[in-house]
């Protein structure tokens, strides 16, 4: 399948999970009723508010109709639902500024959103918060070919940044299972991380600069495109990775590497996660420069794709697979290398069996397999309890057995699969159906277990809505305190995405 037909595909895909949900009764529960949550004492939006948003906007970029606005209230794994009235669609910096001056002197809550493909419960409301969707801001603003330097607007959806760069011989530095709804304005929010992070590293890296908006309307122009530049405080980093809470970005000037003249993937069966990581050690030194992708996929991840997908694994039943792509400059040079790599793990024992990919088709084939296993997991689901963690290379698969092991006979399944070049894992349990009592004593026994192993409770999704009160196993006392002052200095009235990131102080 090729990448456009996968895309196309997952989008169907999406649609049609839409429409299974909201044709029966399972349209998500309100998200404040799920989990329980108290609305802040925030102004309720009035029909003056309306009148005042069409003013600043125009009349056709403010939503309030139930049905148009219901899709923006609504997650993209379909657990969340939030209560806005309102979706305003900004085009401009300006807009957006207008729009957070008057709700932060009415303190009116908004919520900022993207692509709303974020897995943490952030890019809906839980309330009445008034949606600012950034889809209207989608403008290249300039590409800078030989430094690599990419200035576009914040609604930009990553796929077609990719398309972009990619005819002057670019390539953006992350690529994401999303990559066809994401914007790269909550890209930036979330510091996403995806596939390609263990080469070009993470976007506080890559992001050049950036324009953000604060609570108050106040425009904050950081967007530069120097590599270098140590002039006072290096503020764009706070708003990478801020899930909104500290100000809407608004622009990004992000780094494009060169476009690898040759990718190859290798997928193999592996018998051990031991084996696993005994692989990836030597692939680093043998392969050095080149690994621009490390996944591991459980035999159950991998099964979960095949039964519900309709893809087809080119490899017999493997306790685990291991997804390996290289970006290089030499395809003959970097296929023998890559050859002679699988063929000597192959002859020694530690690879069962494999096979290499270098045609654009075959490849993507291949990364089917990888990215459709988010989308999968919902299918056969009742509900599907998602995490994303990290955890140091010796200890990333020990939680998988150790959750199946103490979850047992009360959920469907257990499985793992992420990106192990960066110590990033996903896990996924699949129940029959939502339990509140469930749900925290999974997410209890696993964050307690991440801490235990030195990891961290979120690697690349961020926090959202549903880690906050977990927030504490990853962060010291000390540092949280940091974040509320900064929260304080930044969005005094908490108007900018409350009840998502900071847990709430106890009084
Ligand atoms: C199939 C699939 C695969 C995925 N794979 C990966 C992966 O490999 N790696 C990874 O890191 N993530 C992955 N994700 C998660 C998600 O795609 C990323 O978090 C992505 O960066 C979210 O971008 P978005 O535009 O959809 O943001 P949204 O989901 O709309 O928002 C996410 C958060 O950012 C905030 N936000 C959005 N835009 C702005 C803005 N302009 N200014 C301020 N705040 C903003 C929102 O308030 C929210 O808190 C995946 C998701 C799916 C569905």
């Amino acid at each position: 399948m090729s990448l456009h037909a996968s895309l196309r595909f997952l989008t169907k895909y999406k649609v049609l999970i839409c429409n299974v949900r909201y044709a029966s009764q399972a349209m998500p529960q309100l998200s404040s009723e799920k989990y329980n949550v108290k609305r802040k004492d925030f102004a309720k939006v009035q029909n003056s508010d309306v009148n005042h948003f069409k003013s600043l906007l125009s009349e056709d970029r403010v939503l309030t109709e139930d049905g148009d606005v219901l899709p923006f209230n609504i997650d993209w794994i379909k657990n969340c639902r939030g209560q806005s009235k309102v979706v305003l669609k900004p085009k401009s910096t300006a807009e957006i500024s207008a729009v957070l001056k008057y709700c932060n002197d009415r303190k009116l809550a908004v919520c900022p959103q993207g692509g709303n493909t974020g897995l943490v419960g952030g890019s809906v409301p839980v309330f009445d918060e008034v949606v600012i969707n950034l889809m209207l801001m989608n403008k290249i603003i300039n590409l800078d070919c030989i430094s690599g330097s990419l200035v576009c607007e914040a609604g930009c959806i990553l796929e077609t940044l990719e398309n972009h760069v990619k005819e002057h011989g670019l390539i953006m530095p992350l690529d994401l299972g999303s990559k066809g709804s994401c914007h790269i304005g909550g890209n930036v929010s979330t510091n996403a991380g995806g596939q390609r992070l263990v080469k070009y590293g993470n976007l506080h890296g890559s992001v050049l600069g950036l324009e953000a908006v604060k609570a108050n309307g106040i425009i904050v122009d950081c967007l530069k495109t120097l590599k270098k530049d140590n002039t006072g405080y290096h503020l764009k980093h706070l708003f990478i990775g801020s899930e909104g809470t500290l100000g809407v970005v608004t622009k990004v000037a992000i780094h494009c590497p060169v476009l690898p003249k040759a990718i190859n993937v290798a997928y193999f069966g592996v018998n051990t996660f031991d084996e696993v990581l005994q692989v990836f050690k030597r692939a680093k030194s043998s392969l050095g420069e080149i690994v621009s992708a490390f996944e591991m996929m459980d035999n159950y991840s991998i099964k979960t794709v095949i039964k519900n997908m309709n893809l087809t694994n080119p490899l017999p039943d493997y306790p685990f697979y291991v997804l390996l792509e290289t970006h290089g400059s030499d395809i003959e040079h970097d296929t023998e290398k890559l050859t002679r790599f699988l063929s000597k793990e192959i002859d020694e024992g530690q690879v069962l069996n494999g096979i290499i990919a270098s045609e654009t088709a075959k490849i993507q084939a291949i990364w089917n397999l990888r990215e459709n296993i988010p989308a999968a997991g919902l299918r056969d689901a009742g509900y599907l309890f998602t995490s994303d963690i990290s955890l140091p290379a010796a200890n990333y698969y020990q939680i998988v057995p150790m959750l199946r092991e103490r979850l047992s006979s009360k959920v469907k399944s257990v499985y793992g699969f992420g990106h192990l070049g960066d110590g990033n894992i996903h896990i996924n349990v699949a129940l029959s159906e939502f339990n509140e009592e469930m749900l925290s004593l999974i997410e209890n026994i696993m964050y307690e277990e991440v801490a235990k192993l030195n990891g961290s409770i979120s690697a690349e999704h961020g926090v959202g809505f549903y880690k906050p009160k977990y927030i504490h196993y990853s962060q010291d006392d000390s540092a949280l305190q940091v974040m509320r002052e900064l929260k304080q200095l930044m969005d005094p009235n908490g108007i900018l995405n409350p009840y998502k990131v900071l847990p709430e102080t106890k009084n």
